[in-house]
């Protein structure tokens, strides 16, 4: 035999003795006995209690955050055996000498029994987030420790029992204190392996599943039931067999991300624990309430008496969640679009998984829409699913077809009637559905990831194009050309590489190229958007918000944002000779735009009287069927088209377009973007064409002599050649050019070196009105007005 063989064999012989004197012991003495099986009973009782406790408080908080039938029963199971089984042990804990804890026991069970049941009425009410904070409250915390410190106390008093009970029998049977001990300790080992043990280990156990359960069927911040739940308590329903009519709704919240992005992640949770607690409050008990997804929340709606009830529950819900919400330092409004689908009593009952997703088609269509928060679905969405699936095929080949292109839609310059430039909108010309409207595409685009492509495309085609035009009508205004670009692609700065190289490609001035940018995403994504915006800007090219007044128009988001022009959306522009409400906003519009030096456009112009609305607005461009659609590049109307389509119209009345004289100008600075502002001053005031621009006083002087242009506008402090000294310069090759000298800071000394050169004038830089002072230079007013 190995030694550890042995050992084992000495173990258990000590044991056997152990247990021999102890059962000797045991029968000496006789009135040890009775009381020290009454312990082990109050023992085990108290390890039943505790064990019936826990489970109480866990379905207790299960039924009230659920309103689930079956944990209300449960609860009221477990706690008529609690109950019961505390009266049991009142003989128990006499017999020990533990009245005083005991009695408080059952005092602070009745307390917490009385916080339970006031929790499940309030559930039951309809007020689940009020229950819960019951069921978690201070005092029902408070009370449980009591609860628990008086079982310890009577554990601790019968362990102490059982020690003494245990010495008194080895002393009084005269056996050595050593063996006794051992066999104690052995006895306890026993015990706590097959008994007290074991049913703790089962307590833990059990608590363990169901704070697992918990984990897995809700969802920890809001504590609203989570998608698995959802769909449990949906094939539930579908299984019964006296159905009722029952409904699903899918909410998800409008602008939710602004609010997270722009108050932090704590306000965010605040506003779903909210939302959370608005559509318990609208639920019944027994309806699910689940949060779904991010900003998703879905309410399982089990038992409605008619299916009319549905649209008076939606309207619940809608009113619930449009009320602004507290964060703390200031109030936001997260309003929700909601998606419905009911089942009537009749029907065939869809899988969980098909409710969960029809509700939620709805929600996109209510989503989608501007006019309505609700919608309830109809199986003609699902149509639109498929078109999508098989769109995605279709657009694969688009690209490799080419299948794309570009229309153009002109926008008139309001205050001379001509022809400012157009508005670049892809179409997809597909071989057997004909022509394609972005609307039916662009999200698919998107979704497949090839927006980029498809912006690259549009940016290099319109780019062509507009520089096609200038260098066709060369005597026209500068033609601008606008392409729009999707929010998502102007994080980061791929785009700006990409506008670089169109614009390089393509020979166009960054001057000639507008960007619009939805409002929406413009204002959404303020922190994510504004650098790039502010990169593009500095290359020359201009920044249109586009459909102004759809989403969250706010007007000192406008003076923040790097943007140049406002396109005040079709909506507006629809009501404008009827709506007073339409023509207030189109006025503040324009108003606003003045002061911040922005120019309007307004969309969607139909019809003549929109047309004088508009101009009585002072609103400065406009695009619309009423001058023409988007057509193909080689259809766009010509500057004179446009001249003929506004003459005929007689609304802009005798615009002194034809006098109008427009002096050609070459810019040099070194500071591109000071140039920048330069040249859109000057051409913003329609009487400057910016024939060449410069970096330094060389480039001023070889740009002089072959454009010779009328004027030259020239910066003082240049590196290379400065301008004082290119002056002379280019005075010799274009003696008609006249110069204007620009500096930061306009000297009397400054002034008569410039005389002396040959300038005509000396003008500061960083004015409000460019083009208004320099044209007072050069036509200044006759002497005796
Ligand atoms: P949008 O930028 O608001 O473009 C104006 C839309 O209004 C165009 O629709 C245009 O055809 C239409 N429209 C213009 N004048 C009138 C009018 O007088 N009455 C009415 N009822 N409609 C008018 P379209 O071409 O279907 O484009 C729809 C949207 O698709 C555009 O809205 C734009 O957001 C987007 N889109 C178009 N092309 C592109 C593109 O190349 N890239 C990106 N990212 N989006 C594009
Ligand atoms: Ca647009
Ligand atoms: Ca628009």
């Amino acid at each position: 035999m190995s030694s550890s063989s042995w050992f084992s064999v000495a173990i258990v012989c000590v044991c056997v003795v152990a247990v021999a004197i102890h059962l000797v012991a045991f029968f000496a003495n006789n009135s040890a006995k009775t009381p020290s099986a009454e312990r082990d009973d109050l023992a085990e009782m108290a390890s039943a209690v505790r064990f019936h406790d826990f489970e109480l408080t866990s379905v207790a908080l299960l039924a009230v955050t659920t309103g689930e039938r079956t944990y209300v029963d449960q609860y009221r199971v477990v706690s008529a055996a609690l109950d019961s089984a505390l009266l049991d042990g009142r003989t128990l804990a006499a017999a020990n000498d533990v009245v005083a804890p005991y009695e408080a026991i059952v005092r602070t069970n009745g307390a917490l029994l009385a916080v339970e049941e006031r929790s499940l009425a309030q559930s039951a009410a309809g007020d689940r987030t009020g229950a819960y904070r019951t069921l978690t409250s201070e005092r029902y915390d408070a009370l449980k420790s009591t609860y628990e410190d008086r079982w310890r106390e009577i554990v601790e008093k019968l362990d102490r029992a059982d020690a003494k009970a245990l010495t008194q029998a080895n002393r009084r049977s005269g056996v050595l204190i050593v063996t006794s001990v051992l066999a104690g300790s052995l006895v306890v080992l026993f015990l706590v392996g097959s008994g007290i043990g074991l049913r703790r280990s089962l307590r833990r156990q059990a608590s363990l599943e169901l704070e697992l359960r918990a984990a897995a069927t809700h969802e920890p911040l809001t504590g609203l039931a989570n998608r698995a739940l959802l769909s449990d308590r949906i094939s539930l329903a579908g299984r019964r067999r006296d159905r009722r009519v029952v409904a699903m709704f899918y909410f998800d919240l409008d602008g939710f991300k602004i609010i997270n992005d722009a108050y932090g992640h704590p306000c965010g949770d605040i506003v779903l624990t909210e939302v959370a607690r608005r559509l318990l409050s609208c639920a019944r008990a027994s309806d699910t309430v689940a949060r779904v997804g991010g900003d998703e929340f879905a309410v399982f709606v089990d038992g409605l008496a008619a299916e009319s009830e549905v649209s008076a529950m939606a309207r619940r819900f809608l009113v619930a969640l449009s009320a602004p919400i507290d964060i703390g330092t200031t109030t936001v409004t997260a309003g929700a679009s909601i998606g419905s689908v009911t089942v009537g009593p009749l029907a065939a009952f869809p899988t969980a998984e098909d409710l969960i997703r029809h509700s939620d088609l709805a929600m996109y269509a209510a989503k989608e829409s501007d006019s309505v928060k609700w919608v309830e679905y109809d199986p003609s969405m699902e149509e639109r699913v498929l078109r999508n699936a098989e769109l995605t095929e279709a657009i694969v080949l688009a690209f490799a077809r080419r299948e794309f292109e570009v229309w153009y839609q002109p926008i008139v310059d309001l205050r001379t009637g001509e022809l400012a430039g157009a508005e670049a909108l892809v179409r997809w010309q597909h071989p057997e559905r004909g022509l394609v409207s972005p609307d039916a595409f662009l999200s698919v685009v998107a979704e497949n990831g090839r927006m980029r492509e498809l912006t690259q495309f549009v940016l290099g085609e319109a780019c062509r194009w507009a520089y096609s035009r200038q260098l066709a009508e060369p005597a026209a205004p500068r033609f601008v050309v606008a392409v729009n670009i999707s929010p998502r692609e102007l994080i980061g700065f791929e785009v700006v590489a990409d506008i670089r190289h169109a614009l390089e490609e393509s020979g166009l001035a960054a001057t000639s190229l507008t960007l619009e940018v939805t409002e929406t995403s413009l204002f959404g994504n303020t922190a994510d958007i504004a650098p790039t915006l502010a990169k593009l800007r500095s290359i020359g090219v201009s920044i249109a918000v586009d459909d102004f007044g759809t989403g969250f128009s706010s007007f000192s988001h406008l003076r923040q944002l790097p943007v140049d022009i406002v396109k005040i959306d079709r909506s507006f522009t629809d009501g404008l000779a009827t709506e007073l409400e339409d023509s207030t906003v189109v006025a503040a519009v324009a108003r606003l735009a003045q002061t911040l030096s922005l120019a309007v456009v307004a969309e969607g112009v139909e019809e003549r009287k929109q047309l004088v609305a508009l101009s009585e607005l002072g609103c400065e461009f406009a695009q619309g069927y009423l001058f023409s659609p988007p057509r193909p590049a080689v259809d766009v109307p010509s500057t004179e088209d446009i001249r003929l389509i506004v003459d005929a119209l007689d609304v802009l009345g005798p615009v002194d377009r034809a006098p109008v004289e427009q002096y050609s100008v070459v810019v040099a600075d070194d500071v591109e973007s000071e140039r920048r502002l330069l040249i859109r001053g000057l051409e913003r005031n329609g009487r400057f064409v910016v024939t060449g621009e410069g970096e330094d006083g060389l480039d001023a002087v070889r740009l002089a002599s072959s454009l010779n242009p009328q004027v030259v506008l020239l910066d003082i402090d240049m590196p290379e050649l400065d301008g004082l000294s290119a002056l002379p310069l280019i005075l010799a090759s274009a003696p008609a050019t006249k110069v204007v000298i620009l500096s930061g800071h306009v000297t009397d000394g400054l002034v008569e070196r410039a005389h002396i050169g040959g300038a005509l004038a000396c003008m500061e830089k960083g004015f409000a009105e460019v083009g208004a002072q320099l044209l007072r230079i050069l036509e200044p007013l006759p002497a005796n007005l």
